[in-house]
């Protein structure tokens, strides 16, 4: 710790902050009254719960802060390399529950919180979580702090602080509607502004190109706005560990508009570039795949990159270090191509402001980053047109065009085709010239990797397949995992309870070691309290769905679970074709085998994504007519659950016994969702796809339900010529459900409602639903046949759990620390 001021640095050396683990109930409760009183200047006559919640964050931050603290001496003293983690999303869920866990003080507070007639359970629903990500992807950010911190890893996470985050989603007439997300109204105790890390960053204008005393060429960007990013740390808290930041930047006006020369209209004028600048950081793009021409996301993705990697640069300097050796200091870990731009602007700085030459720059560069790819689907590979990102950075064009430039002489002198070139030129010239930002973020970094085993595969088969040939050593897989203290520990702590009553704590920070459960796995007592464990979640998801939809399900009944973003490669509606033929039998009196289920939805769908919409209202229906239908509805309930979220989540993956993980196979990436409802004692049902396929093979094969083309087989199919109307044709079950979408019985009469989905599937069907339809409802019937036998069923679901050890977020870390950011970890406990 360097501190200006002796008698301060001699008070912190002489009392280093103690470990804020395992306070004691009346430390607790000290500390939570002392911000209740003088942290909010509140009296117990006057608080409301939101008090009291924002009263006992204030007091956890500080804990949090003191872990942080310590972790900070300890990363100063082992000189350690550091690894910043750049995304533009992040999804943290609540933060109060997961540091009281990770503090070991959850019951000593419920304590002293019930000494004081609180109830802790009320005060945790207070919090209001930050929807900062749209799903998957940003909660994985979140998850891979988590593990981070808990670590010991050296690290940062550098973000937007979006003021408004994803959308609320209600529902109007079965329809999504989508409401302002305001996380901020009622304030952030969690946050710390720090005004003094404050970053200028450019837009617009033009270059001009110098020749300096010494002949060197001097480029200087003159930009035609600037705009300010300050930094908002977060404290995330490893599990009783080390602490790092989470820090997002907030876009605000350079100049004051207040300036007494000012006559009204200027005055005026300046009060709206102001609002101008501030709109860069007021919102999510609430879509789950890349959207191309948005001329603000672009503002925001550079505006965070720029702000992050000024911030970066300042932490070496301020360590008195040389930029030569940036790289073997800092690891720049790009969260998908959406902070790419990172490899132009660490170049600029370099070259531009710093002096670098271009080659040394270079290799400082190409050895700082590395690239995590998310998507093989083509259309959400990221790309930004020459003519936009040169209008709003015109220096990066520059250096982009630079960069290729010397890229494809490379290639050239290899003797690459002249196709192969095109290919993997930075620049797609065919139509609109754009800029292949998975292109310039594979160049620019000396790691690339995929999300699972069978996705990285054909990252390299497929969408950098010329690149894989030519830097074979490059590409890497590292699989995602899940944070599993908050989606095991905190989430569903009756099942945690009785694995730590019988293997102890160890599974906490080692999540294989729950293999320790194996010889419980055939044991009937055992299985019987699972069971009970599994029932209790689906009670408590019954009633928070029953207040939420007003739909009264049946905990006895199979919950069959299909929670995600709304997407049709996700064949959401595939389950819907699934559920209508079950009704369809029920209604012909051949539905005798089919075991009680309540199919439950959630998800939220862009908002302007048509068919993702149109198959919310298709769900919706479906739970009129069964719901409504005493002739069914003893055996089937549909619910759609509005606003899925990490909160809901978190109550959602323990109640479930079956989840849906059913996408085309090659489409899903990796799937994260998969691995929380395993985690979490569900069975899966479910296609080759993604991390399905290594979730598979650690469970074993008879303890996942297998259905589906595989990635070949769906690739062979297109290739033929595929031509779902024959299927229809042929299969007359599917027939009759596919009719039944159009007969007007789903609504109201109304036949057109839902033809679009119907001719969608019968015309294209590009996600080949009525391919995998015959197999998937063979599947289902397996599914529900197992579910009758209740000990085998919970004797799967026990080996679903014990073997998990592969997918938490630890195991992600450690392999990223080893093969990529080649870093050792510190932990402080
Ligand atoms: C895990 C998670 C996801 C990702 O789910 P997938 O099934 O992997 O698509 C999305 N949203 C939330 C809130 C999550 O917790």
């Amino acid at each position: 710790m360097k501190t200006q001021n002796k008698n301060i640095e001699d008070y912190f050396t002489s009392s280093k902050p103690g470990s804020g683990l395992d306070l004691s109930k009346e430390e607790i409760k000290k500390s939570f009254l002392e911000k209740l009183f003088y942290g909010l200047g509140r009296i117990p006559t006057v608080a409301t719960d939101n008090d009291y919640y924002s009263a006992l964050a204030l007091a956890v931050r500080d804990w949090v802060f003191r872990q942080y603290v310590r972790s900070l001496e300890e990363y100063a003293e082992q000189d350690s390399r550091g690894v910043a983690y750049l995304s533009a999303e992040y999804l943290p869920g609540p933060h109060l529950g997961n540091n009281l866990l990770n503090l070991s003080i959850t019951k000593t507070t419920r304590e002293a919180l019930a000494d004081l007639d609180l109830d802790l359970d009320k005060i945790l629903e207070q919090e209001v979580e930050p929807g900062l990500g749209n799903g998957g992807l940003g909660r994985l950010a979140s998850c891979y702090l988590d593990s981070m911190a808990t670590l010991g890893v050296p690290s940062i996470g550098y973000g937007i602080r979006y003021e408004f985050g994803i959308f609320n989603q209600t529902l109007k007439d079965g329809w999504q509607a989508e409401v302002t997300d305001k996380w901020l109204h009622y304030g952030n105790p969690w946050e710390v502004v720090r005004p003094e890390i404050a970053f200028e960053v450019k837009f617009g204008g033009y270059t001009e190109h110098k020749y300096d005393s010494n002949n060197k060429l001097q480029v200087n960007w003159i930009p035609d706005s600037e705009i300010r990013g300050t930094a908002y740390d977060t404290p995330i808290l490893g599990y009783r560990s080390n602490g790092i930041i989470m820090r997002l930047w907030s876009a605000e006006a350079i100049e004051s508009f207040d300036f007494a020369a000012y006559n009204m209209g200027d005055y005026y004028r300046a009060v709206e570039k102001k609002m101008r600048s501030e709109n860069i950081t007021k919102v999510l793009y609430p879509n789950d795949e890349n959207l191309s021409g948005k001329e603000l996301r672009l503002k925001q993705q550079y505006f965070f990159v720029s702000c992050s990697l000024q911030d970066i640069i300042r932490l070496h300097l301020l360590q008195g270090r040389e930029l030569e050796n940036f790289h073997e200091k800092f690891n720049i870990q790009l969260n998908d191509t959406h902070p790419s731009i990172a490899v132009a602007e660490l170049m600029r700085i370099l070259v531009d402001i710093h002096q670098m030459e271009w080659d040394e720059a270079w290799h400082v560069t190409r050895h700082t980053f590395a690239y995590t790819n998310h998507t093989l689907l083509p259309e959400a590979l990221e790309k930004w047109s020459v003519n936009l990102l040169g209008r709003l950075l015109p220096r990066h064009l520059e250096i982009i065009y630079e960069i290729n430039s010397r890229f494809l002489n490379e290639l050239r002198k290899q003797n690459f085709s002249t196709e192969q070139i095109s290919r993997m030129s930075l620049i797609d010239d065919r139509g609109e010239p754009s800029i292949r930002m998975a292109h310039l973020a594979t160049v620019g970094s000396h790691k690339v990797n995929g999300v699972s085993a069978l996705h990285s595969r054909l990252l390299k088969s497929m969408v950098l397949q010329d690149f894989a040939e030519l830097w074979p050593e490059k590409f890497t897989n590292v699989t995602n995992g899940v944070a599993h203290r908050r989606f095991l520990a905190l989430s569903n702590p009756g099942l945690a309870d009785l694995i730590t009553r019988k293997i102890g704590k160890e599974w906490l920070t080692d999540l294989s070691a729950l293999r320790n459960l194996e010889k419980f796995a055939d044991d009937k007592s055992f299985q019987e309290e699972w069971r009970n464990i599994k029932f209790k979640n689906k009670e408590r998801l019954t009633a928070l769905i029953e207040e939420r939809t007003g739909v009264k399900l049946d905990p006895s009944m199979l919950f069959d679970i299909h929670v995600k973003r709304i997407h049709e490669y996700k064949r959401q509606h595939l389950k819907v074709l699934h559920i209508l033929s079950l009704y369809l039998r029920l209604k012909n009196g051949k539905g005798k085998d089919i075991s009680p289920t309540s199919f439950i939805f959630g998800g939220k769908a862009a908002p302007g994504y048509f068919m993702a919409k149109r198959i919310i209202k298709l769900i919706t229906a479906v739970a009129d007519l069964i719901n409504n239908d005493p002739e069914v509805n003893k055996k089937l309930k549909v619910v759609f659950l509005p606003n899925f979220s990490v909160k809901l989540a978190q109550q959602v993956y323990p109640a479930a016994d079956l989840s849906e993980q059913i996408s085309m196979a090659g489409k899903e990436a990796s799937g994260t969702g998969n691995m929380k409802f395993s985690l979490n004692g569900a069975l899966t049902i479910g296609t080759l796809d993604g991390a399905n396929v290594e979730i598979r093979e650690e469970v074993g094969e008879k303890n996942f339900f297998l259905f589906g083309l595989t990635t070949e087989e769906v690739q062979e199919t297109k290739k033929a010529g595929y031509h779902p109307y024959r299927i229809y044709e042929q299969n007359n079950d599917l027939r009759e459900v596919m009719d039944f979408l159009i007969s007007g019985k789903l609504s109201k009469g109304d036949k057109e409602l839902f033809r679009p989905i119907y001719d969608n599937l019968l015309q294209q069907d590009p996600y080949l639903l009525l391919k995998d339809y015959q197999s998937y409802i063979e599947a289902m019937d397996e599914v529900h046949k197992t579910w009758k036998d209740q000990n085998e069923w919970a004797k799967r679901s026990i080996l679903n759990v014990i073997n998990m050890g592969k997918f938490s977020s630890d195991r992600s870390i450690s392999d990223y620390c080893e093969d990529i950011w080649k870093v050792e970890t510190v932990k402080v406990v």
